[in-house]
């Protein structure tokens, strides 16, 4: 079976202003596309793939199918952290998890705009639960997943240059501050 694009959780235009529907045609269409394809053909090249999930792939196997099915989960996880009706201050059970983690949601807030804008070349921000229970803020590089390490991920947010370049240029801080607008908590409160 192979793997295939998930659809958008929301319209492509529906992001806008703060991610424009022209990043989601190449980000989306693009770069996600193209991580499926690649992937598919590296699972159809070696027998002793087929069957597996992305999950499983993720937590066994390196280079270029680790990287081709992290990529493939890590923006379909981007994807369904961020709404259009999203963004504001968290409700419910993530935001007593924040306060306790973090003190309060605008040190949180700022903790994790640092980690994102000051991880260094292409990677991702993460908010994680430890096993231990615990929220932590972690950056991965390149398709670097937390799966490998036994963390649930909560929320990410993709810091690669081509999340934002077409809207932001090289301004990656004006791109987390749009992300903040997006945050989908809902989401947030059920991967918790
Ligand atoms: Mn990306």
């Amino acid at each position: 079976m192979a793997f295939t694009l998930p659809e958008l959780p929301f319209a492509k235009d529906a992001l806008a202003p703060h991610i424009s529907s022209k990043i989601l045609d190449f980000h989306y269409g693009k770069h996600h596309a193209g991580y499926v394809t690649k992937l598919n053909a590296a699972v159809e090249a070696d027998s002793s793939l087929a069957g597996k999930s992305l999950e499983d792939l993720i937590k066994t196997q390196s280079g270029g199918v680790f990287n081709n099915a992290a990529q493939v989960w890590n923006h379909t996880f981007y994807w369904n952290s961020m709404s259009p009706n999203g963004g504001g201050e968290p409700t419910g059970a993530i935001k007593d998890a924040i306060d306790k983690a973090f003190g309060s949601f605008g040190d949180f807030k700022d903790k994790f705009t640092k980690a994102a804008g000051g991880h260094f070349g292409s990677g991702w921000a993460w908010l994680v639960k430890e096993e231990s229970g615990n929220l932590a803020i972690v950056d991965t590089h390149d398709a670097g997943s937390p799966l490998t390490k036994g963390q649930t991920p909560i929320l990410t947010c993709d810091v690669w240059e081509h999340a934002y370049y077409l809207d932001y240029q090289n301004a990656r801080p004006s791109y987390i501050e749009a992300w903040w607008n997006l945050v989908n908590w809902d989401f947030a409160n059920k991967n918790l």
